[in-house]
């Protein structure tokens, strides 16, 4: 099996650390060049049994700019070419603007989206019941995941939803 996966998220959320934990640095394909003009391949991870190309999402993940018209349609164009979205946050149950916006154009894609919730090791259990109660009532995701990119908590669990996804 193989696919096409996209992670998504705020600045400083872990995406990088998440994708060198899953992918391993001597096997990435790290590109900051844009492979054609609407997105690029960040990694590729390969397992016995699957295969997963990481794309890049431009213009997403990055709230600060005003979005052009083009960018959005960019943007919107790949999440709706991979197989999976994951949209990675932090375990805080405060959804600010900037995942509100990413939520809002989640809204106008059919790729399933896996809400990944990041850094699980900064937070205790109950707190963590309480942000995944938040993001359910925001948007219907496919899976939601704890994890922790830090100490690699969960991350098998992750790989498994997405290699039963592809
Ligand atoms: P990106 O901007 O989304 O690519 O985020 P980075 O991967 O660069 O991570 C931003 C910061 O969060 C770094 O200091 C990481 O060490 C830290 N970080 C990432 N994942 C985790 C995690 O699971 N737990 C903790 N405690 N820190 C993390
Ligand atoms: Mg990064």
């Amino acid at each position: 099996r193989s696919g096409f996966v996209t992670i998504i998220g705020r600045p400083n959320v872990g995406k990088s650390t998440l994708m060198n934990h899953l992918v391993g640095e001597k096997i990435a394909i790290m590109s900051d060049k844009p492979q054609t003009t609407r997105n690029r391949i960040q990694s590729i991870l390969t397992r016995d049994d699957f295969q997963v190309v990481f794309i890049d999402t431009p213009g997403i993940h990055k709230p600060k700019h005003k979005l052009g018209h083009y960018m959005v349609k960019v943007a919107e164009t790949t999440l709706n070419e991979v197989d999976i979205v994951l949209m990675l946050v932090e375990p805080t149950p405060h959804i600010g603007q900037g995942d509100r916006y990413v939520i809002s154009e989640l809204q106008k894609v059919k790729t399933p989206v896996i809400l990944v919730i990041n850094k699980i090791d900064t937070v205790e259990k109950q707190a963590l019941l309480e942000v995944i109660e938040a993001y359910k009532n925001v948007y219907n995701f496919a899976e939601i995941i704890p994890i922790s990119a830090f100490t690699g908590e969960n991350c098998d669990r992750l790989l498994d939803v997405i290699r039963e996804r592809l």
